[in-house]
């Protein structure tokens, strides 16, 4: 079946188009230029560039694939997380579509898209498997053991997330939003043991209450502290060490907890998805620590971790494989959704 799959959590509108595992089209729209100069995504600037990006990215995506409308089987929509307003232009062209086509529609948990989408590119997921999602809004570790029934929470950040983490150093660093493919460039350059800077929750004493979970607003403050003193005594900032030996802390606290986590759980294969699963030393890192181990990383094409629209159509393609029951078309869209609730 041909499935397609709408996103708008965030400023990516997103258009995908499966057969089963089979990637037709992925057409994205960004607003991400109208926020840079604000340093994050403002709200009600995303949901207007939904607005006007949709159809055209839906007539993209149709194009791409070499398909008409009325060739779709089913429509897979983000109902969320996400922001709010952003959620609901997605969720209402869904709606059109599915009843306009007389088609299924899933609403889908975009955390849960994050995982399926690297189906498109390995093939079927390994059951069961590690997740570890990290973007802008979300670092967790997940037991995923059928991604269209629910996800197992085994952790996450009690503070920032580690895309958030990303973005704020680079505004420090006086990098351009978003920050993230800043950070992984100028590291590239630098020395990452320039700096010894903080590994969040990884104390004795803060494993026993948060083996699983991840700060990362202490390390975003010691940066600020570094930078601050450093500007002070009136010599310049080493933009690309500061970069390395930030990332180097980050990279190194997600691999460990994510291996352990593996390990405790006794599982052989670790999946690793949101936008920050797109900087180069995360996924060299995990590769070689999870190895060593006997552990499996899998990491999506860096295109496929952001946000987009094959990812959620790969959900949708799940579901309609494994015989779920499609939502209801007065599905909604639900800005805190929760990460085991994978279907509306
Ligand atoms: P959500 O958290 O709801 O999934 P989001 O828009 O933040 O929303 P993504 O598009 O998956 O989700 O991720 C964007 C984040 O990924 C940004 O914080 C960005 O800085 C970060 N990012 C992108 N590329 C890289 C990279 N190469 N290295 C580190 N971080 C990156
Ligand atoms: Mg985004
Ligand atoms: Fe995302």
């Amino acid at each position: 079946p041909l499935i397609l799959g709408i996103e708008t959590s965030c400023d990516e509108t997103g258009v995908g188009i499966v057969r089963g595992h089979t990637l037709l089209a992925d057409a994205v729209a960004s607003s991400v230029d109208e926020h840079a100069r604000f340093g994050g995504v403002v709200p009600e600037v995303a949901s207007r560039a939904h607005l006007e990006a949709m159809v055209p990215t839906i007539e993209r995506a149709c194009e791409t694939a070499g398909i008409q409308l009325r060739d779709v089987d089913a429509i897979a929509v983000t109902s969320g997380p996400g922001l709010a307003g952003a959620l609901m232009v997605g969720v209402a062209a869904a709606k059109a579509l599915a009843v306009g086509l007389g088609k299924p529609i899933y609403g889908v948990n975009h955390l849960a898209a994050h995982v399926a989408v690297d189906q498109l590119e390995h093939g079927p997921l390994p059951e069961p498997c590690l997740a570890m999602l990290v973007s802008g809004g979300h670092s967790s570790l997940l037991r995923v053991t059928d991604v269209t029934v629910g996800v197992d929470p085994l952790g996450a950040t009690i503070d920032d997330a580690a895309g958030e983490a990303f973005d704020k150093v680079a505004r420090l660093l006086g990098l351009p939003f978003p920050g993230g493919p800043h950070i992984d460039r100028a590291a590239r350059e630098g020395d990452s043991v320039y700096v010894d800077f903080p590994r969040g929750l990884t104390s004795r004493r803060d494993l026993e209450r948060h083996r699983f979970d991840f700060s990362f607003s202490g390390l975003k403050t010691a940066v600020a502290r570094w930078v601050e003193a450093r500007e002070r005594s009136g010599e310049p900032v080493p933009v690309n060490d500061v970069a390395a030996s930030f990332q180097e802390a980050v990279c190194d606290v997600l691999t460990r907890k994510a291996i352990d986590a593996a390990a405790t759980e006794g599982i052989d294969d670790i999946l690793i998805g949101g936008g920050v699963a797109a900087n180069s030393r995360l996924r060299a890192m995990a590769e070689e620590r999870a190895a060593a181990k006997g552990i499996r990383v899998r990491v999506p094409r860096p295109g496929l971790c952001t946000d987009n629209g094959a990812m959620v159509a790969a959900l949708g393609a799940e579901m309609v494989a494994r015989g779920r029951t499609p939502s209801a078309l007065d599905l909604p869209a639900d800005s805190s959704l929760p990460v085991t609730e994978v279907l509306v």
